[in-house]
């Protein structure tokens, strides 16, 4: 049975039994009556699926290969009965997102704008608008940034030592306001800014991330279309590769399932913590192991409750808490939908509290938070839907981050090894985003 792109993308699902039969898939090169190269990509998340979706437009041939069942990695979708469509991985883009912004587009999907302006409760409640860090505090940050980004590769080197927190309580911030930071940016990091690098947070700062669009359909769909859109191109699903070995000028993969696939060159977006248990023949540089072994994966917990009544008192609800329930805000995305929609997303070690609680707990813990947030607390749950604990060991649960000691990590990740390049978020200048794993995925399609 045929399937058309806007159906697939509302109601396809990015397994092998979903995509099968879908126009690009499985196919011969096309266009061409010569032999034609193939590159095999690692990892069939968005930077897997872009590299593939690029490639295959050329021509090439090309053979993905992803771990576990689905494509889509750290982007899932599911859509509620409501009409409303929960995003457990990615959710938002920045309307400064270029490439992200642009394939949206190219794809022909939807997105909505949409403004963030959270409460807060920090020992006591603190609406939206009447909450921010001291102008002392705020002056020294910007004084900061500036330093971070004229001093040289040494001086970095040398404050990549220290930790965000230390550094910036020497430079005399304060304890609050750092506490103040640290709501809204362990929300993005999905850890906390006293384990992260001075400089590598000082050079993110420049251009942070406010996360304010939504694909329609969530992000899922450009997930979706990516795969509707791939030519050229074999998938190979639950299957994760073991080894990569390149001589004369070939470079040969491994499956777990003893799959052997050939290719002239490769582009990995395998996440770095899955980049050592793989066997690299020639081994992985010196450089390159020590970079994946020094990242650390945040972690991100989501939890949506479908609601009967809102128990906010404002539009586009957003709030940060210090309960363990984290950040709370509207998660609706239809707009006339009769149920509402209570989003939730704890990071850090409040991942382990919500990842281990039941049902009950969680919407217990939203309800506390709500009471101090001054929102209605009396809550008639619906429905509930979680991030999966039991996350599969080969997607992370959250974004690659840099603690003290990282300095050049990335450069090293990224740098090419002969026929093989790398690419995937915790590759890119923007890392732990959409945009940079897009991004990444252009980059290393350019190297091949
Ligand atoms: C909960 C959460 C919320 C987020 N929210 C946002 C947001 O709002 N906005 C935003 O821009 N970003 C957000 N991010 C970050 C964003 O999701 C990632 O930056 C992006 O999706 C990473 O894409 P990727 O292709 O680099 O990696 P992945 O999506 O991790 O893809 C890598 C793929 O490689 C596969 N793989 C691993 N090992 C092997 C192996 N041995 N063999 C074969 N395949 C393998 C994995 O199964 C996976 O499918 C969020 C992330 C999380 C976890």
């Amino acid at each position: 049975m045929e399937i058309s792109r806007s159906e697939f993308i509302k109601l396809g699902i990015l397994t092998a039994a979903g995509i099968s039969g879908l126009p690009g898939m499985n196919l011969r090169a096309q266009g061409s009556s010569g032999p034609q190269k193939t590159v095999i990509v690692l990892g069939g998340g968005i930077s897997g699926l872009y590299a593939a979706y690029l490639l295959g437009k050329t021509g090439i041939k090309v053979k993905l290969i992803e771990a576990t069942d689905r494509l889509g990695g750290r982007i899932r979708t599911v859509a509620d009965s409501s009409g409303n469509f929960l995003d457990l991985g990615a959710e938002w883009i920045q309307a400064e997102h270029r490439t992200a912004k642009s394939l949206v587009r190219e794809l022909g999907l939807k997105t909505t704008d949409f403004e963030v302006q959270s409460d807060l409760f920090f020992g006591s409640y603190q609406k939206a608008g009447t909450w921010e860090i001291s102008s002392k505090s705020q002056e020294i940050l910007n004084k900061l940034v500036q330093m971070n980004s004229k001093i040289n590769s040494v001086q970095q080197q040398e404050l990549d030592r220290i930790s965000f927190y230390n550094f910036s309580i020497y430079q005399g911030m304060t304890p609050d306001d750092l506490a103040i930071l640290n709501f809204k940016y362990s929300l993005y990091y999905g850890d906390s800014l006293r384990s992260l690098s001075a400089q590598k947070v000082l050079s993110d700062l420049i251009n942070f991330p406010k996360y304010n669009t939504r694909i329609e359909g969530g992000m899922e769909a450009l997930a979706k279309a990516l795969v509707f859109s791939l030519e050229n191109t074999e998938t190979i699903f639950a299957d994760p590769v073991v080894s990569v070995f390149q001589g004369e000028g070939k470079v040969s993969v491994t499956t777990g399932s003893g799959k052997k696939i050939e290719g002239s060159a490769c582009i990995s977006t395998i996440p770095a913590n899955q980049l050592t248990s793989i066997q690299w023949d020639p081994e992985l540089d010196k450089e390159k192991k020590l970079s994946a072994l020094r990242i650390r994966y945040s972690r991100i917990y989501k939890t949506f409750l479908m609601l009967r009544e809102a128990p906010w008192t404002r539009e586009n609800f957003s709030a940060y808490s210090d309960s363990a329930a984290g950040f709370l805000y509207d998660a609706g995305t239809k707009s006339n939908s009769e149920d509402k929609v209570l989003g939730m997303i704890s990071t850090g070690d409040r991942y382990d509290v919500m990842a281990t609680s039941t049902d009950a707990l969680k919407v217990e813990y939203i309800r506390l938070a709500l009471e101090r947030l001054s929102q209605k607390k009396d809550l008639q749950v619906l429905r509930i839907q979680s991030s999966e604990s039991s996350h599969s060991k080969y997607v992370p649960s959250g974004i690659a981050t840099f603690p003290p000691g990282s300095y050049g990590s990335i450069i090293s990740l990224l740098k090419p090894m002969d026929r093989i390049f790398f690419a995937g978020e915790h590759t890119a200048e923007l890392n732990g985003t959409v945009e940079g794993a897009l991004a990444s995925a252009i980059r290393a399609v350019n190297q091949v």
